[in-house]
Order: structure tokens, then C-alpha cells, then sequence
């Protein structure tokens, strides 16, 4: 059934199901219903996650024949941090979409404690994972509702207690208003950690079962970046965490460091385990990148 499966699968997901006609979209819905593995609608509401995740062999492509993930196996213990390394192309953002299911990957299987994401309902799976991206959108509005945006029952007090733990409480009450100091469209009378600092805020105050963090390039003066840091431990601390990362000290401290190249995991391990491997990948890349700013 598998292989009778997957050139249907790709036309449903390539083309639109339904401009192929009811016919053929029928005899793609009933294989999908036949195969349990691939089932495309999860109906099953997901209880809340211990957040183990495995990504068994997966592939995946935008365009067809065009492969981003070229085989990705990845196992992560409940509560641990990864890091994802590699340069600019590489498909860790891609692993990011793919774990929201913002597609279906092409073949292999994403399973978290033991069940496969497919068999949730997107709303359900996607309510555990908070997602912090590069650019942080802010809605033009109080900088308390833009951190209760996913649960906006939580009070002041909870929030204000929160921004304590994470250690960014200070700096909101630097701004105008505070909590109600209005951010402008897009945040862009903050700067750019400073809107990741919010964003972390809004993720923490959800409490999610998995953390998925991509870790702001742009530069970030010193105090920012010194909170985020701090931020970051907090938040990940217990939890599930898959960060790209660019900032040293999130490698250094994550459990488990992915390196990616070309859609493949080239290197995994520690960084003490990384940093032994002669003329690697990890080694070059701290080299580099790191080593000269750690040892000036
Ligand atoms: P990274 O996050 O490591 O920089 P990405 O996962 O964003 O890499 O991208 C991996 C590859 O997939 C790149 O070649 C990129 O151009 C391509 N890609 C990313 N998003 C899309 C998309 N929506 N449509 C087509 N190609 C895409
Ligand atoms: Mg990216």
C-alpha cells in the first residue's frame, strides 16, 4: 500500500485536491483512510506531551524534485535541548515547519511520545509547541496583550510574575506605560531583542510542552542579548527545546548539538564531542565563528 501511496499523496499535496475532481479526490481519501500510518486528517486530540520527538528518516520537498531533507533522523529525550547548527540553506528551519505540520513531509515519520503528529488534530498538536522566530511580529497594541495573545484569561499578576522568573520584568517597566506601553505596528519602535524578549515572554506565559526557538542573527546590543541568555536557560528549563542557534552559549548548553548541511545531519553530539572531531564540521564552525570572540 505504501508504494501505491505515495505518487497519490504527492499529487494531493502538490495539487489541489479538489481541482482534480470528486472522483479522484475520493480514491485519494480512501487510500489515505486504508493506511493508518499516513493517516492526512488526525482526529485524535493530543493529550498533553511528555515532548519525546522522533523524526525517523524523513524527506521532504517544497517543489517536487527539488528534496530539502534528505533523510533526517533525530531522537530527543523529554525535557532536552537541541541545537541546530549549519549554514544558511541548510533545511533547519524546514524541520521547524514540518514538526507544526505546516506540511506533510514526503516520506519517513515524526512522532511525539510514540505517536505519530499526523494522528493529532492540527490544533491540538500545534496549542503544545510555542514557536519563537527570527522576526517577531508584535500587534500594535499593549505590550501585556501581545504577551496573553495565546491564553488571554492569565492576569496581570500571573504575567507580571512571569517576566520576574524570566528576568525581563525590569525592562518592560523601562518602556513608557509599561505593561501598557503601546508597541507600533510591526514593533518597530522596539528593537529587534528587545521584541524577542516579548516573545519569549508570550511563549513562556503558555506554558508549552515543546519550545521551538530560532535564534534572532540581526544584532542585539549587549543588555538584550544578556537577558535573552538568561531567558533562554529559563525557558527551556523542563521542557522540550529545539533551537536554532546562533549564540554561543545556547550551543554550548543545549544537550545535544545537530549540525546540518545540504538537507543531512553531518554531525551530532556535545560540544566537547563536536570539538574533537578533526577538520569537522562543528570544529570549523567554532573556529571561525566563536573561538576568536571567546578567546579576545
Ligand atoms: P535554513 O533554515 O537552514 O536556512 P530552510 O529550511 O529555510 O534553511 O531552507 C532549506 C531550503 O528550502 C532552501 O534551499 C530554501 O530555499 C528552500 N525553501 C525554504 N522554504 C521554501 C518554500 N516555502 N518554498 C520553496 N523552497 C523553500
Ligand atoms: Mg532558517
Amino acid at each position: 500500500i505504501t508504494m501505491l501511496f505515495n505518487p497519490l499523496r504527492q499529487i494531493a499535496d502538490k495539487f489541489n485536491v479538489m481541482q482534480m475532481g470528486i472522483i479522484a479526490a475520493e480514491r485519494v481519501f480512501d487510500v489515505l483512510e486504508t493506511d493508518e500510518q499516513m493517516n492526512d486528517c488526525g482526529t485524535k486530540i493530543a493529550p498533553q506531551f511528555n515532548g519525546e520527538i522522533e523524526l525517523n528518516n524523513i524527506r521532504f520537498s517544497y517543489i517536487p524534485e527539488v528534496e530539502v531533507l534528505k533523510g533526517i533522523t533525530l531522537h530527543i529525550p523529554p525535557g532536552n535541548t537541541v541545537a541546530i547548527v549549519g549554514s544558511s540553506g541548510a533545511g533547519k528551519s524546514t524541520i521547524i515547519n514540518l514538526l507544526n505540520r505546516f506540511y506533510d513531509i514526503d516520506s519517513g515519520q515524526i512522532r511525539i511520545d510514540n505517536t505519530d503528529i499526523n494522528e493529532f488534530t492540527l490544533a491540538s498538536l500545534r496549542r503544545q509547541i510555542a514557536v519563537v522566530l527570527q522576526d517577531v511580529f508584535l500587534f500594535s497594541d499593549t505590550i501585556f496583550n501581545n504577551i496573553t495573545l495565546h491564553n488571554p484569561a492569565i492576569s496581570r499578576e500571573q504575567v507580571e510574575n512571569a517576566a520576574k522568573q524570566i528576568g525581563i520584568h525590569d525592562f518592560i517597566m523601562s518602556l513608557p506605560g509599561g505593561y501598557d506601553y503601546n508597541v507600533k505596528e510591526r514593533g518597530v519602535m522596539l528593537s529587534s531583542g528587545q521584541r524577542q524578549l516579548i516573545a519569549f515572554l508570550r511563549a513562556y506565559v503558555s506554558n508549552p510542552s515543546i519550545l521551538i526557538l530560532d535564534e534572532a542573527t540581526s544584532s542585539i546590543d549587549t543588555h538584550s542579548e544578556e537577558l535573552l541568555q538568561k531567558a533562554t536557560e529559563y525557558l527551556t528549563q523542563d521542557r522540550t527545546s529545539i533551537i536554532i542557534a546562533h549564540r554561543l552559549a545556547t550551543i554550548v548548553n543545549a544537550d545535544q548539538i545537530i549540525v546540518m548541511d545540504k538537507g543531512l545531519i553531518v554531525e551530532k553530539g556535545t560540544h566537547h564531542e563536536l570539538l574533537q572531531i578533526e577538520n569537522g564540521y562543528y570544529r570549523n564552525l567554532y573556529e571561525s565563528q566563536f573561538k576568536m570572540a571567546v578567546e579576545e
